[in-house]
């Protein structure tokens, strides 16, 4: 099986990357690596004669058509996005050129190739989407498949318009597709400017820790890998057409995913005092959503897919990663943006 992972030099995508090599896959990685890339991510497979790298753009549509022409992928994996929320305040439109246009024409390149080679059934094409296209919850209740799509930031609507591509292209192609939308990511190469690495490297930098509002915005937190894990499963054993929602079951309010984050690391690397005291309220985010939670009975019952791992402990290892691993993450911290508060116009 070839995979063409989109995205692949990014946080989740080389996650998927590293255990699609390590399940015997062959993987095609095209990036166009933008400031959220970093090949690194990829360091440990990068030798494998499985894997191949193509820089290439999902806005370029000539290049797209060249790597399916050139590597013949059995499925394809999108995960190529601007991905940030903040940033998508700031600049809405790159998150329409990339996540709207650039899934259109991943999707007409998918298509012609596939028409070409005679459509087989076994084609997949997999879009990886968001749980923030479902919009906000109140206290109580879930997102099911079947939550209408209510987008509240320029992210999450230019991901909510790709998913509806995907969705039209099976409904009027016939194009094979899955589609997945899981909540908030957490793990070992998250870019830094994300809640929970900024939290780890101002705590390691005596730096106050910016929690937006009062911190009582809530999230189901995934760990990246259970979450590479849940993708090849879905890849492998979803049904054709289908929707599947992949959570985290660890939903907690970011005050208290930052204190236990601080109680982490006054374990592991304690200071003169805790780094709780780090802890700064800023203005909220505008339209930040209060609530995220996903209802994931159908990929555990359909496909017996559950998380590995409980938001503690994803944390630990999370935290020792970035103790562990310096050198990444300093290379990153002087990247556009890196540090600063962004996504404040309202
Ligand atoms: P990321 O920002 O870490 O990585 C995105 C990658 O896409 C980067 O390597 C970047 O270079 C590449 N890219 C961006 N624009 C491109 C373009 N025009 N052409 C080719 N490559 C381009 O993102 P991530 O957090 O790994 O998210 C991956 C996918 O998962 C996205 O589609 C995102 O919407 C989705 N998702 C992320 C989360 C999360 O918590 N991080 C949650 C749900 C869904």
């Amino acid at each position: 099986m070839k995979l063409l992972v989109t995205g692949g030099a990014g946080f989740i995508g080389s996650a998927v990357v590293r255990q699609a090599i390590a399940q015997g896959l062959e993987v095609v990685n095209l990036d166009a690596l933008t400031y959220a890339a970093c090949l690194a991510n990829v360091d440990s497979v990068a030798q494998n004669p499985r894997y191949r790298f193509e820089q290439a753009d999902i806005r370029d549509p000539a290049a797209l058509r060249r790597v399916f022409d050139i590597h013949a992928p059995d499925a394809v994996m999108h995960l190529a996005a601007e991905s940030h929320v903040d940033r998508s305040i700031d600049g809405p439109g790159a998150f329409i050129e990339t996540n709207v246009t650039g899934t259109y024409n991943l999707l007409q390149a998918a298509r012609d190739y596939w028409t070409a080679k005679g459509k087989p059934e076994s084609f997949r094409f997999h879009h990886v989407s968001t749980d923030e296209v479902y919009g906000s919850l109140g206290p109580t209740g879930m997102f099911t498949e079947d939550t209408p799509y209510a987008p509240n930031s320029p992210y999450s609507a230019s991901k909510a318009a790709s998913d509806h591509l995907v969705r039209a292209w099976a409904e009027t192609y016939g194009l094979p597709i899955l589609l997945t939308n899981c909540s908030n990511n957490y793990g070992p190469f998250h870019f830094p400017e994300k809640l929970i690495p900024v939290v780890i490297l101002n705590s390691l930098h005596g730096k106050p820790i910016p929690v937006y509002g009062q911190g009582e915005n809530i999230r189901d937190w995934l760990f990246v890998e259970d979450h590479a894990n849940a993708l090849l499963t879905v890849l492998d054993k979803g049904r054709v057409g289908r929707t599947y929602n992949i959570g985290g079951e660890n939903e907690a309010r970011n005050i208290d995913l930052v204190h236990m984050i601080c109680d982490i690391l006054d374990r592991e690397k304690p200071d003169k005092t805790s780094y709780r005291n780090l802890i700064s309220f800023v203005t909220d985010r505008p339209g930040h959503d209060l609530r995220y939670a996903i209802d994931p009975t159908r990929i555990r019952e359909e496909l017996g897919w559950r998380p590995s791992v409980t938001l503690e402990q994803g944390l630990e290892r999370t935290v020792a990663w970035y103790l562990a691993n310096e050198s990444w993450w300093q290379a990153l911290l002087n990247r556009d943006g890196v540090g600063m508060r962004l996504g404040q116009a309202g």
